[in-house]
């Protein structure tokens, strides 16, 4: 990393970020990391289950329903149980929950959940549907047998993955709108801010996998010095295209963006052309971010290593849970590259809270949509926010303090 670069970081994350950020020193070493060495962080293992020392053998797997909402519940044969909720992907993929995905964890010990990560991937045929179809579902199963394995053991899900480090995690609250026009973005952005306490912003730019043509005529170019001038100084702006430009455009767009001092760029180009992405990344000082759309591990390995994106977005669904997102954070800490969860469904930035409060080196805001309305409750003591940051579930596994209540009207989801 240059010191342009590097000076950036610390002027855009401010001074209680800074011990995330990269020094000199180790921005120089990160730059002979090997592949040997991000296979090795990458493999050592997540899950720590010292003291279950009696198999917790998985009897049965169920995907209920109750309206809208999707959950999936993992019995144990000892009847322990735990349970999971979609991102708003199982009314389309529920035939691949339960005809490709359940039916290899049915008589498996949860204690070796790891190893079935790749198991699963493996079983028959499955490796062909990878991608987000894949990787969502067995998320799912992955979330709820943490939870089963968190309130047979007593521990969260950040405790049976390596130990929690945070309790309150800074997010960003992301607008996810393209209808507005500038003027009125600021104002949602405002209500936002208001709303949620929150001290970090993401809106979107460009016109999604838009070949450069923006959502309004000349929005983006209006937009971003505005939000500057409106939201202030003290407010750390993040920056989405969500795929939409070609290299010369992104460049021109990312200069806007560092000209607000803006936090990161995500996305500029579009998402799996990893060479367009990684020349945005050399041109620009402003830290480029990209993993959301991200299913494979090589592919993470090879943006790590060669520096294509500065900070890594694996979404806890899409790329099949919390373990194998742990994996990519560890290789992207050997690089000195920070991780930041791409939140999908409503309850996923519960995944995110166990996420970021047992990894190192995250970014200085995790992202949130919207979910604390809806599902603070379930928790004991309710989900917070305070100061910009959400507090993080203190229950066993999940931390859903009444599940069998949660499931209450809800019906088994077949085929
Ligand atoms: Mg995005």
């Amino acid at each position: 990393m240059n010191s342009t670069r590097r000076n950036f970081l610390r002027a855009a994350a401010g001074v209680s970020a800074l011990s995330v950020l990269p020094s000199r020193s180790t921005a120089a070493q990160s730059a002979e990391v090997t592949d040997e060495a991000l296979e090795k962080a990458a493999a050592r293992p997540v899950l720590d289950l010292k003291g279950l020392n009696h198999p917790v053998i998985i009897e049965s797997m169920d995907l209920l329903r109750k309206g809208r909402e999707y959950f999936l519940r993992v019995r144990s044969k000892d009847g322990a149980e735990g349970i999971s909720l979609d991102n708003g992907r199982a009314n389309v993929l529920h035939p691949i929950l339960n005809r490709l995905v359940i039916p290899y964890f049915i008589g498996k010990d949860a204690r070796d959940l790891e190893e079935h990560l790749f198991g699963v991937y493996r079983h028959q045929d499955n490796y062909k549907f990878q991608g987000l179809a894949l990787w969502s579902p067995v998320a799912m199963v992955e979330f709820a047998i943490l939870d089963l394995l968190g309130r047979v053991t007593g521990k969260t899900i950040g405790e049976l993955l390596g130990g929690v480090i945070r309790k309150r995690v800074p997010v960003y609250i992301a607008s996810g709108r393209r209808d507005t026009t500038p003027e009125q973005e600021v104002e949602y952005l405002q209500r936002l801010i208001q709303e949620n306490g929150a001290k970090a912003v993401k809106y979107r730019v460009g016109g999604r996998m838009n070949r450069n043509q923006d959502s309004l005529p000349g929005r983006t170019e209006k937009l971003i010095p505005l939000t500057r001038k409106v939201l202030g100084d003290k407010i750390a702006i993040h920056a989405d295209s969500n795929s939409s430009y070609d290299p010369p455009q992104a460049i021109k767009i990312g200069r806007m963006l560092e000209d607000i001092n803006a936090v990161y760029f995500e996305e500029p180009c579009p998402f799996d052309n990893l060479e367009a992405t990684k020349k945005v990344t050399d041109a620009l000082a402003i830290p480029v971010a990209l993993g959301e759309q991200e299913y494979s591990h090589w592919r993470f390995q090879w943006t790590i290593r060669n520096r294509a994106a500065d900070i890594v977005q694996p979404d806890l669904f899409y790329y099949g849970g919390l373990i194998r997102s742990i994996r990519v954070a560890r290789m992207a800490e050997l690089r000195d590259m920070p991780t930041t969860a791409h939140i999908s469904g409503g309850f996923g930035f519960v995944y995110m809270l166990h996420f970021a409060s047992c990894v190192p080196k995250i970014g200085p805001w995790q992202e949130y949509k919207s979910g604390l309305k809806q599902y603070a409750d379930w928790f004991n003591p309710a989900l917070r926010i305070i100061d910009g940051a959400i507090t993080v579930p203190e229950g066993a596994g999940v931390g859903i303090t009444d599940p069998k209540e949660i499931l209450k009207g809800t019906e088994v989801v077949k085929g």
